[in-house]
């Protein structure tokens, strides 16, 4: 009985002493997305917003890219589960779930759940060489030239790949664009600015500062309703009212930790998350693209995991109903 006393008080001390040293050295972000991309400088602006609440700590960004995102998720939930290590990824931790028949990783029972970060509305781009200015004429020449075209997306199961797919079906189009797999959409935007591909549908992170300079053609959003607080993306329709009847999609982020995390360790790391999301700086540099912090109750872990086991059910859904699988 002593022996048994004795053990549980050096495992109570030792999980205390491990949860007071975290994090004993930088914590990296796995970002499943080439750099340069939407995903990327989420994780980017958010590693700087965590820095301070984590004490003082490093926390630095690894792209770890290929297969629509499931490589680098793979990689955390194979990773040493002392919190060192994080996911960073968006709605393709649900998509993928629908899309691929087999995952290396199982998505609601290899993590730990940390809680969700923002909601990000996507943009429907065309090249600047494209002849089209509003999103009837965009329409119109995708129409009548679709089997022509190119679509760039981030692999099987991405945000843009999602969208893509959902676009091209709400408009009914005859001959699908043939689509153009890239490890991000970052990589992917220097084509389209360029003219190598002619469409794309990318999250707001990416797609305004390039709006902005007038480097690509933006034609409509895919949130419900125009963006009206946005100073640049007010200007641009919802697909809905553009007639695609019930087009609505909205990309969320969110942050994992491999599972078996001590509890000890996540919590720390809910609790920086959540200090994280209330920094004024973060809300302000998010806001300006188009994206908007999440509240409260989605940043919770248990939030987070019900959220994402209701979007891997939809998705499924209705992955299963259009027969279109990664796999
Ligand atoms: N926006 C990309 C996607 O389509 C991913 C990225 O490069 O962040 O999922």
């Amino acid at each position: 009985m002593k022996q048994i006393l004795a053990f549980a008080l050096t495992a109570a001390v030792s999980a205390g002493a491990f949860a007071q040293a975290f994090p004993s050295k930088p914590i990296t972000l796995v970002v499943p997305f080439a750099a340069g991309g939407p995903t990327d400088l989420v994780a980017r602006q958010l590693a700087e917003a965590l820095r301070k609440p984590l004490g003082g700590a490093t926390v630095v960004v690894e792209n770890a890219a290929g297969a629509g995102g499931t490589i680098g998720a793979a990689k955390v939930a194979r990773a040493a589960p002392d919190g060192h290590t994080l996911l960073v990824w968006h709605i393709g931790m649900a998509a993928t779930a629908g899309l691929y028949r087999k995952l290396p990783y199982k998505p609601l029972e290899d993590f730990e759940y940390l809680g969700m970060i923002n909601d990000v509305p996507m943009t429907l781009l065309g090249a600047p060489k494209l002849p089209a200015n509003t999103y009837r004429d965009f329409e119109n020449y995708i129409k009548a030239n679709g089997g022509k075209l190119n679509l760039a997306h981030a692999g099987l199961g991405s945000a843009s790949h999602l969208c893509g797919l959902m676009w091209q079906s709400a408009m009914k189009l005859d001959k699908s664009m043939t689509t153009i797999a890239y490890r991000g959409t970052g990589p992917a935007m220097n084509d389209l600015i360029g003219g190598q591909v002619d469409v794309m549908c990318d999250q707001t992170t990416n797609t305004t500062s390039q709006i902005e300079a007038g480097r690509v053609k933006a034609f409509a959003v895919t949130t419900a309703k125009p963006l009206s607080g946005h100073k640049l993306l007010k200007d641009y329709p919802s697909l809905q009212d553009m007639g695609l009847k019930g087009f609505n999609l909205t990309i969320w982020h969110a942050m994992y930790a491999p599972k078996g995390t001590p509890p000890e360790v996540t919590k720390k790391l809910n609790d920086a998350l959540q200090a994280a999301l209330k920094d004024p700086e973060f809300i302000k540099r998010q806001q300006d693209l188009g994206a908007m912090v999440v509240s409260d109750a989605r940043v919770t872990p248990a939030g987070h995991k019900a959220f994402v086991a209701g979007e891997i059910t939809k998705l499924k859904t209705a992955i299963e109903a259009a027969g279109q699988f990664a796999d």
